[in-house]
């Protein structure tokens, strides 16, 4: 039974894999048996610190590094991963930013950015990733949305609007690739510490996020990447184009 639950043989990319969530799925990927590909933009300490504490425990994992919102760049990053471990069975479209600006203060440059990385990169990935996929008639793609995706929220509407597109990319790719035996779903993080969250934790908005938790406390990456895990292995083999919401309940669909 738990045999479903392992990606033994199974080689994974989770993009933005340096740092805070994405460093939480590697290391699960990476303890439940699979070979790991760290994909990180620019902060190459960071994620050889990942790297070394996966090799600690006696697995296998290198560090790639590209930007994702170039789709030039993620197509290398993709033809590396599989030239360096021989193919993809699982990718964790993981990689993300989130500034906030007034909408009607947001620039070009801005939304561009937020586009390009948050739902663009998605998009490059893994149509860089599908040929291998399809050719072994296997694989498992997993975006990393938001709750902010579902709800909306002031101040993030490129960030909200990449992230509901990911959605509908999700579904779409469930339905185009799924009969090939690819398997296309989502994870919808709520509020979850790290980096990109940290400093909104003690503010007064922070405070408002936890009071609306039924579980009372914010979500850690581990919570994320056990999300992710389950849609990686063979024991999410029903799962085609779903969303999981590990949110501490601030969102119930
Ligand atoms: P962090 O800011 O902690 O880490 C972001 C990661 O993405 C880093 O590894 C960074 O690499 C990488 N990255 C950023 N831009 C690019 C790019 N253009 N190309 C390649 N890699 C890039 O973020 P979190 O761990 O908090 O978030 C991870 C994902 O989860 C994001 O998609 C985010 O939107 C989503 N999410 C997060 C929530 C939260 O509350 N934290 C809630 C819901 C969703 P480097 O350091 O090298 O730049």
């Amino acid at each position: 039974m738990t045999e479903r639950f392992s990606l033994v043989g199974q080689v994974v990319l989770v993009t933005g894999g340096s740092r805070g969530i994405g460093a939480a799925i590697a290391r699960a990927a990476a303890e439940s048996g699979a070979v790991v590909a760290v994909g990180y933009r620019e902060d190459a300490d960071a994620a050889a610190s990942v790297i070394a504490s996966i090799r600690e425990t006696g697995k296998v994992a290198a560090a790639f590094r590209a930007d994702v919102s170039n789709s030039a760049e993620a197509n290398q990053l993709v033809a590396a991963v599989e030239d360096s471990f021989g193919k993809i069975d699982g990718l964790v479209n993981n990689a993300g930013i989130m500034p906030s600006s007034p909408l009607i203060e947001t620039s070009d440059e801005e939304w561009d950015a937020v586009l390009r990385t948050d739902l663009f990169g998605p998009f490059y990935c893994s149509r860089a990733a599908l040929p291998g996929m399809v050719q072994r008639g296997s694989g498992s793609i997993v975006m990393i949305s938001s709750r902010l995706g579902q709800i909306g929220w002031p101040e993030l509407a490129h960030y909200s609007a990449s992230k509901a597109g990911l959605l509908g990319l999700t579904k779409s790719m469930a339905r185009e690739f799924g009969p090939q035996g690819i398997r296309v779903n989502a994870v919808a993080p709520g509020f979850t510490i790290t980096d990109m969250t940290r400093d909104i934790v003690d503010t007064e908005s922070g405070r408002r996020r936890l009071a609306e938790l039924p579980a009372r406390r914010f979500p850690e990456p581990e919570n994320v990447a056990s999300a992710v895990l389950f849609l990686l292995s063979d024991a999410a083999s029903m799962f085609h184009g779903q969303t999981l919401n590990p949110n501490g309940g601030g969102f119930m669909q």
